[in-house]
């Protein structure tokens, strides 16, 4: 299945449509914003919910929670159709998607879900926890990312029913690579949002160098 051909719009009733993009974003970069803003409008979504892991079960060393989640909301602020949602960082214990939608479904009893992830989270997704229940909780959508082969081959008839696979302009951006740039002191500049570049230099983000101290050369 290539991405364009399973993308048919579902039929709009009364009930919102809620697109979700959960992500550890360590930083949130360009890649995310635009992931989500072209499925918002393919999908006529009214909402992005943007939704920063508590600890993610798949990576153990992140940068402090409240720090994502403000990066998060600066990154969105711009945007009147994108939000944030602190509902993985506020539950104790590892961050699992099926509890994500379960949380957001009794916070939003009317809407309809529409779970937007990468091409190489999808190709992983049947190893997420109870990833039978979390198919019957939203509309899945696997978005192209460079790099990455955008397949739903591994997924059961029924389990593709509940997917669309959508092209996404192609920007070849990782959080691993923003945290590995500013590290290095090299620029991030355009990669993410003017703001998450200055909140990482104030709060020396991402920097294993020590800090200079005040100094005559400071
Ligand atoms: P890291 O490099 O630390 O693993 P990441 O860049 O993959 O991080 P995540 O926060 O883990 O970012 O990603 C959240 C979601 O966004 C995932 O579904 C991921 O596949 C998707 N995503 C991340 N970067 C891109 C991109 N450049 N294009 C499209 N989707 C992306």
């Amino acid at each position: 299945m290539s991405p364009e051909q399973s993308v048919s719009l579902p039929a709009s009733g009364a009930r919102r449509r809620v697109g979700v993009m959960g992500g550890t974003f360590d930083p949130i970069h360009n890649g995310h914003l635009v992931a989500a803003s072209e499925v918002a409008d393919r999908f006529g979504l009214d909402e992005v919910v943007f939704v920063p892991t508590g600890r993610p079960w798949q990576k153990r060393q992140v940068t402090a929670a409240e720090d994502r989640y403000l990066m998060t909301v600066i990154a969105t602020a711009s945007n009147p159709r994108f939000s944030v949602s602190r509902v993985d960082i506020d539950r104790a214990g590892d961050t699992y998607t099926v509890d994500t939608l379960k949380d957001l479904r009794s916070l939003r009893p009317d809407t309809d879900l529409f779970f937007i992830t990468g091409a190489d989270a999808l190709a992983s997704i049947l190893s997420w926890q109870d990833w039978e229940e979390m198919f019957s909780l939203a509309t899945f959508v696997g978005v192209t990312r460079p790099g990455y082969h955008l397949a739903a081959d591994h997924l059961s008839d029924a389990q593709r029913d509940r997917l669309f696979l959508v092209e996404v302009p192609a920007l070849a951006i990782s959080s691993t690579e923003c945290r590995a740039r500013a590290d290095a002191g090299r620029p991030v500049w355009y990669l993410v949002p003017d703001g998450v570049v200055q909140y990482i230099a104030k709060r020396r983000l991402y920097s294993s160098r020590p800090e200079r101290g005040p100094g005559p050369e400071a």
